[in-house]
């Protein structure tokens, strides 16, 4: 049964995040010196988060991202992908990754059926990669990247957020680099999202920042057709090359948007800027039967209306979104918290 909510969007893409830890600490989403972690006893066991994506799946999601906090990060991630990649409803099975234990874990997680990686990667750099994620561990990335090119996931994709005076001489070499890995980059707009406390409106790139960056190298570039509910825009160089860029800031796509997301500790989340999530856990420890979760998702869905995106684009005044004082006291509003 597939359910839609008040603007038309159905509930499609599912965003599981399995710990709230991270082992880099990006300044764009991971800039503090201390975090409050979730309790260990509310963390969802790996049946658990099989059971509930059952209920999703029963409301229409088909497909699925690992995220986190670093996902690899997760004590033997392995067996859960094999209990999602067993789901008959499963269309795409996905993980977003930082890439520092990929290396290790890109065979086994092929093998158990993980369809397709993305890998952040903001800088070739290891002096910039250093002070950017404050660990040197930019060889690591590389080489992980390389394992998944060879243990031939349906795709490898890179994620670079650009932001204005860190990173944005890069997007040609980055570009370049992915090229030679066969691998499809995204370009992403630095997003005013919890955790990122840094986060100035002169610091953002806009698209058009990053689409003039690379035609001033590759001359004219033609638009793609949209992918359905896809949040990168598509274009392609005279060669052939295929890039992304996800204007999540500048111009977001929040009415095409059938994305939530299931924290680590069970909260529900049905927009990235949302200020609440519904307990998933409490309910589901409590017994309640798979009819009873099911009502409780459907409820929720269809009430939703959230265009958090877009609101934050109608602002005249745009800050961080949340202070590190209102951070410390909810780890639920932090991006590395909620998954990305
Ligand atoms: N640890 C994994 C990783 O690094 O890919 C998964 C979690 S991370 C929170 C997921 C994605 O969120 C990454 O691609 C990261 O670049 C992106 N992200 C985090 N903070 C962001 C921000 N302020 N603006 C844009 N993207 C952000």
């Amino acid at each position: 049964m597939a359910i839609t909510d008040r603007l038309g969007r159905p509930l499609g893409n599912l965003r599981i995040s399995v710990t709230d830890r991270c082992n880099l600490r990006c300044a764009y989403c991971m800039p503090e010196r201390d975090y409050v972690w979730l309790p260990r006893a509310d963390i969802l066991h790996f049946e658990e988060i099989g059971r509930l994506a059952d209920v999703f799946g029963s409301l229409g999601v088909d497909r699925i991202r690992l995220t986190g906090g670093e996902p690899l990060t997760r004590q033997d991630l392995p067996r859960l992908v094999q209990i999602l990649a067993g789901k008959p409803w499963l269309r795409d099975l996905a993980m977003t990754t930082n890439g520092v234990l990929l290396e290790t874990h890109a065979r086994a997680l092929r093998d158990v059926g993980l369809h397709r990686v993305t890998v952040s990667l903001d800088t070739l750099r290891p002096e910039r990669f250093r002070e950017l994620t404050r660990f040197d561990e930019l060889p690591r990335v590389l080489r992980g990247i390389e394992a998944a090119v060879r243990a031939g996931f349906a795709a490898v994709k890179l994620d670079t957020v650009v932001i204005r005076g860190v990173n944005d001489d890069e997007v040609v070499s980055l570009l370049e680099r992915a090229k030679g890995w066969g691998a499809e980059i995204r370009f992403i707009e630095y997003m005013d999202v919890g955790g990122a406390t840094h986060w100035s409106r002169e610091r953002v790139v806009s698209r058009q920042g990053i689409l003039r960056a690379i035609s001033d190298t590759y001359g004219q570039i033609e638009t793609l057709p949209t992918q359905g509910s896809a949040p990168a825009e598509r274009f392609r160089l005279a060669d052939g090359t295929i890039f992304g860029v996800i204007a999540s800031t500048t111009a977001p796509f929040c009415q095409a948007c059938d994305r939530s997301r299931l924290t680590a500790d069970g909260l529900w989340y049905l927009c990235l800027y949302a200020a609440r999530g519904l307990d998933l856990r409490g309910p589901l420890r409590a017994g309640a039967s798979d009819e009873e979760l099911k009502t409780l998702l459907a409820g929720a869905w269809k009430f939703r209306a959230d265009r958090g995106a877009e609101e934050r684009l109608g602002l005249r005044e745009r800050s961080p979104l949340v202070d590190v004082a209102d951070l410390q006291k909810d780890p639920h509003l932090e991006m590395h918290t909620r998954g990305g």
